[in-house]
């Protein structure tokens, strides 16, 4: 692997890294992992990780994610970017957990050297079910989706393939959030499960321009996540570069609230806890 730059040192750039950034292979989105890393640069992002959605065997999501074939090209690009960017990129990928994924799952992540593996739920059932909803906008039972989703969540964390969870509360993309006790019941065991994993969850700040309006997961979550010592990253979830480090001054103010005082750096799927920056009055707001 190309060697990288040396990582600045924490504590020196006014922002955490960008841990989730997408590229136009997964068909949705623009521009390269090189082009994200010179906007991370121009951002004032200390790294990125590149964490295209990872392809699968078995048609899973296949419209919007690299084909299993085009995988090298992806090890490809991000081996460019670690070429010729300004700033460390890490080779990363975000990964859905559904059931059976593991049958694939367990063997690819083991085969290719990934420096960080983002674990998402997108869908409930993705190939249907007679009685339980298929993707997360069905609403006919908010309720429902919000429970089934946390389940998800908490067996993502079972599998121990993944490093951090990706938006963690994502059904608030298209339904309402329930109240906090509901919020509770549901989410506390997966949070339990992700904290006994040792992994991380991430504050995607993507969120805010969905219909919740604000980052995924909400700062009661963060707190919950806080208390158990679960880890802590960030990502922009950009599909086109010019997103890359979006509203990461909010979000590195609402980790603060929600009490974490560090994020977690990663290489090679290892990590180390990095001071948040404090904010600085110029972009506190
Ligand atoms: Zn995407
Ligand atoms: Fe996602
Ligand atoms: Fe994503
Ligand atoms: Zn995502």
């Amino acid at each position: 692997m190309a060697k990288r730059p040396d990582i600045e040192s924490p504590g020196t750039c006014a922002l955490p890294p960008d841990y989730h950034t997408h590229n136009r292979l997964c068909k949705h989105a623009e521009g390269l992992p090189l082009d994200y890393a010179r906007a991370a640069k121009a951002a004032g992002i200390p790294q990125i990780a590149a964490t295209d959605h990872a392809p699968t065997d078995d048609r899973f999501g296949i419209d919007h994610r690299m084909a299993l074939e085009e995988f090298e090209i992806y090890a490809e690009w991000v081996r460019d970017a670690q070429r010729l960017s300004p700033l460390p990129v890490l080779f990363g990928i975000e990964a859905d957990y559904y059931r059976g994924c593991e049958r694939f799952l367990a063997r690819f992540v083991e085969k290719y050297d990934f420096d960080l593996v983002l674990g998402s739920v997108h869908f409930l059932n993705y190939w249907g079910h007679p009685t339980e909803p298929r993707g997360l906008a069905d609403g006919c039972d908010p309720d429902l989706v919000w429970r089934l989703y946390f389940e998800r969540v908490a067996e993502l964390a079972d599998t121990r393939l993944y490093d951090v969870v990706a938006h963690l509360d994502l059904p608030k993309r298209f339904l309402p959030v329930p109240p906090t006790d509901r919020l509770r019941e549901y989410a506390l065991p997966a949070l339990d499960r992700i904290a006994a994993a040792g992994m991380a969850i991430e504050i995607n700040t993507s969120g805010a321009r969905h219909l919740a309006q604000e980052p995924y997961p909400s700062l009661q979550l963060l707190a919950w996540a806080r208390e158990r010592g679960i880890g802590l990253t960030f990502g922009s979830d950009a599909h086109s570069p010019n997103r890359v480090g979006d509203r990461f001054a909010e979000a590195v103010s609402l980790a603060l609230q929600a009490g974490f005082r560090t994020s977690r750096y990663y290489e090679c799927r290892r990590f180390r806890e990095v001071p948040l920056p404090l904010p600085s009055p110029a972009v506190d707001r």
